[in-house]
Order: structure tokens, then C-alpha cells, then sequence
């Protein structure tokens, strides 16, 4: 190669070597040991612009003693003959009326007397980093300071990956006992483990997130009501890598909605539903009977000379024989029946798949269970009768307030016939006398 030649190239080599600094997206000054500036880019003249007041920048170490007046004993004690005088050294500018703008500067001495320093805008990066020390901050206070919060991740199997000791706190599980182990190690023995575990990582996948309430367990078995959020964490490319799960310790608050659904949807005296609670129960369950074509009946009761008893034993008596005829009721009925006291003495039986002829042994069961039943109180043998009257649902009586007209009917002419006796209405009207075999069975 000719030196023209090699000179060319070398040109050619320093022309891209300036335009790279030129173009570069970092700011580049080139100044020497004293920090004086023969060479800058656009980049840093801009980044620097805040911290030159009037006039250009002719020594770089001048204009950033303003905000950090340390760099120069740095490079003047630097004894090295090449090398970093610092690296990502932050520098805060605050310019006036903007948001503070973050330097990364770095030092190098490249020569004898030549000094190379690098700044890099990291203001977003930091303002970044702030946010993630404050949720950091903000999840150390949970996780160290409230009791009823647990919260980990799951891997895409749904087991547990990381944890902390939150989970110790609420549940009393160790490290060893939850890592690797499902979520439904927390759901209580009675509550459907593996569906539901399933089900709600799948809904968690279609929706994002998925979050549900249930009866959880701690290691050493106490109970409590979680409420419990599963959340997807996704890759960038969308793929699901795992869930995070944060359960929380809601029992008092079901147990105060629960008194509170208690007061407004049950009798003080006798734990029969009340007559607002009873009817909204029973318009729904007829409605499901007419959609699915299937029987119900009601049972309307009423007891017999209650007057009397409160006059001759007390009206506390009187208050025990109401007590008395409830448990006795539900003592005959089967679980998805529902008794409600629809005012004074007077209750109301309601009997979803269940054909009149049903309804009348059940009332007459109930009738003579009551009748040969005393109910002892205060040294008394108080004895009650009850008369019942029955409907149930057919074409002329299809909706609620029929019904209770119908059974109403039954039980004033139980009572005109001598009380203590159960009278019925409607059995040639009813509409669908077939009822499923397990469900007969259970009367
Ligand atoms: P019948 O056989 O015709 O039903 O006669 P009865 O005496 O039962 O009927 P009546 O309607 O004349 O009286 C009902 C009584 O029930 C009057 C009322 O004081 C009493 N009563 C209503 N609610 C309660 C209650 O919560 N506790 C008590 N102890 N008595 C009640
Ligand atoms: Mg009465
Ligand atoms: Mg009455």
C-alpha cells in the first residue's frame, strides 16, 4: 500500500470515527486533563446546555463543578495512564421549571492530556427505578407489616414458585411446605381442591385475572374466609410464564355480612326466614319450577288458639311454642325446603319439587308431630295444635300470590272444620305430577 493510499484510508477512518461522534446519541467532550474543551457533539452541548449560563462551554470540568465539584480532584488524583476516572457517576440537574434531568458521566483519560467524558440522559431510567423502589417499598410494608395478606407466584403449572413470609404469617406454612406445592394446599379439605384450583387458573388465563372467595385452611387447620386474586404474568410474547396469587384473610368481614344477611333475612324469634325474605325465595323458586316443569307446593300454618296459650301460660310461652313449631317443621323438611313466618302465628312452608299429595303427609306429619309433642317451659306442658292448609303450583295457581291465596283458602277451611287438621286445594289442577325417583325418595 502506497502511503497516499494509507493516508486516504486513515482519513477515510477519522471522517467516520467524527461523524459517529457527530451522530452519536450519547454526549461525547473531548477536552484535556484540565478540562479544557477542543472538541464536543451536538449531543452533549445539549445535554450540558442547563449548566452553561451565557456563553459556550470551554472547559468541561468548570461547568460541572456547579453540580458535582468532586470530579475534578478525581481526575487530577488520577495517576493511571489510561483508564476510567469514574463510571456512571449520576449527575442531577435541575433546570428551571422542567423535571430534574439525570446524567450518567463517565471519565476517561485516553492520553497523556486528553480526557474523553461519555453523558447519558437516564432521566426516564431513573424516574423507572424510583417507581420500582416505591412499589418495592410499598410491598415490603405489606408484606412485613399486615397480617392478613399473603402473596406469591405460581409457575404456569400452578405451583408455588416464590414466596415470602407473608405466607408464614397468614397461613403458617414454611418455605418448605408451600415451594413446588399446589395453590389449593390453602383451600380447606371440604372444598373441591383440584376443580377448583383448574378452573380458576383458567379463568385467570381468559381474563387476566380471577378472583374468588372460600373457606382456606392454615397448616395447623384453623379456618378462615380467603378471598383469593390470581393474576396472569405473561412474557413479552404473551405466553403465560406464571400467576401471581395474593390471599387474603377476609373472615371478619364475612362474618359481619353474614350477621348482617342474618338480621335482614331472618325471624329474631323463631330463625324462620322473614316474610320479605320468604317471598323473594319462593317467587324464584317457582320460577324455576315453571322452567324446568317441575312441581312445588306450599304449606301455609297457622296455630290453633294461640290467643289462649298467651293468655293462660304467657306470652314467653307462647314465644317457645313458635320456637317449637319451626324446629319442628324443619325437623320434617328437607334442606332445600324453606320455612318463613309470615306474621304472628302464622307460617308459610314452601316445598320446591314436591307434588300436592307429598306437601299433604308432610303437613300431616308435621300436624301430628306437633300435637303429640308438648312443649315443656317453666315447669309447663304447654300443648299446641296447628292447622295447615296446602296448594301447589298448577295453571290456576302459577304464581305466588294465588299460591298463598290458594293455601290460605285450605287453612280457613282447615280451621272452619274444626282446627288441628290439614286441608288441601288444587291437586286436579296440578300440572306435572312426574317427579325424579331420587328426589321422592328423599320424602
Ligand atoms: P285461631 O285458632 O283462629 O288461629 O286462633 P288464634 O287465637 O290463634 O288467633 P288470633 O289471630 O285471634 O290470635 C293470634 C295471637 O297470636 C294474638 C297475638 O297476640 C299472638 N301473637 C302474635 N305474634 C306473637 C309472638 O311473637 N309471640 C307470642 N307469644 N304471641 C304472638
Ligand atoms: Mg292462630
Ligand atoms: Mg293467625
Amino acid at each position: 500500500m502506497t502511503s497516499t493510499a494509507a493516508d486516504n484510508d486513515l482519513g477515510s477512518e477519522y471522517e467516520a470515527l467524527l461523524s459517529f461522534m457527530y451522530l452519536s446519541p450519547v454526549g461525547l467532550v473531548r477536552s484535556d486533563m484540565d478540562g479544557v474543551v477542543d472538541m464536543m457533539n451536538p449531543m452533549a452541548a445539549q445535554l450540558l446546555m442547563p449548566l452553561v449560563k451565557g456563553g459556550g462551554l470551554s472547559n468541561i470540568l468548570d461547568a460541572l463543578t456547579a453540580i458535582a465539584p468532586e470530579l475534578r480532584n478525581m481526575v487530577s488524583g488520577f495517576t493511571g495512564e489510561r483508564g476510567a476516572v469514574c463510571e456512571n457517576y449520576r449527575l442531577f440537574i435541575r433546570p428551571a421549571k422542567t423535571q430534574p434531568v439525570v446524567l450518567s458521566c463517565s471519565l476517561i483519560k485516553v492520553g497523556e492530556n486528553l480526557l474523553m467524558t461519555v453523558l447519558t440522559d437516564i432521566s426516564r431510567q431513573v424516574v423507572a427505578e424510583r417507581r420500582v423502589q416505591q412499589t418495592e417499598s410499598w410491598l415490603a410494608g405489606i408484606c412485613t407489616n399486615i397480617n392478613d395478606f399473603a402473596f406469591f407466584t405460581l409457575d404456569e403449572h400452578g405451583q408455588v414458585e416464590a414466596w415470602n413470609s407473608s405466607i408464614e404469617r397468614l397461613a403458617g406454612f414454611s418455605p418448605d411446605d408451600v415451594v413446588g406445592k399446589r395453590l389449593d394446599l390453602f383451600y380447606g379439605l371440604d372444598q373441591e381442591r383440584g376443580g377448583r384450583l383448574l378452573q380458576q387458573v383458567a379463568l385467570a388465563r381468559d381474563d387476566g385475572w380471577h378472583m374468588e372467595e372460600c373457606w382456606c385452611e392454615t397448616k395447623s387447620g384453623r379456618r378462615f374466609w380467603g378471598q383469593v386474586l390470581v393474576c396472569v404474568l405473561r412474557e413479552d410474547a404473551g405466553e403465560v410464564s406464571g400467576y401471581s396469587v395474593v390471599i387474603r384473610d377476609t373472615s371478619e368481614r364475612k362474618v359481619t355480612t353474614d350477621n348482617l344477611e342474618r338480621l335482614l333475612t331472618t325471624d329474631h324469634l323463631t330463625g324462620a326466614r322473614n316474610r320479605a325474605h320468604f317471598i323473594q325465595v319462593a317467587e324464584a323458586e317457582i320460577a324455576r319450577a315453571k322452567r324446568h316443569a317441575r312441581p312445588l307446593s306450599l304449606v301455609m300454618l297457622d296455630a290453633d288458639h294461640f290467643k289462649a296459650i298467651n293468655d293462660t301460660a304467657g306470652h314467653k310461652a307462647g314465644d317457645e311454642v313458635l320456637k317449637h313449631l319451626v324446629t319442628e317443621a324443619k325437623g320434617v323438611l328437607r334442606p332445600s325446603d324453606v320455612v318463613g313466618r309470615l306474621g304472628g302465628e302464622e307460617f308459610a312452608l314452601l316445598l320446591p319439587q314436591t307434588l300436592p299429595q307429598e306437601a299433604v303427609a308432610v303437613a300431616e306429619r308435621l300436624r301430628a308431630l306437633v300435637e303429640h309433642a308438648p312443649v315443656e317451659f317453666d315447669g309447663q306442658s304447654l300443648r299446641a295444635t296447628i292447622s295447615l292448609g296446602v296448594a301447589s303450583l298448577s295453571e290456576r295457581n302459577d304464581n305466588l300470590d294465588d299460591l298463598l291465596e290458594a293455601a290460605d283458602r285450605a287453612l280457613y277451611e282447615a280451621k272452619r272444620s274444626g282446627r288441628n287438621r290439614v286441608c288441601v286445594v288444587g291437586i286436579e289442577e296440578v300440572v306435572n305430577e312426574t317427579i325424579p325417583q331420587d328426589e321422592t325418595s328423599k320424602r
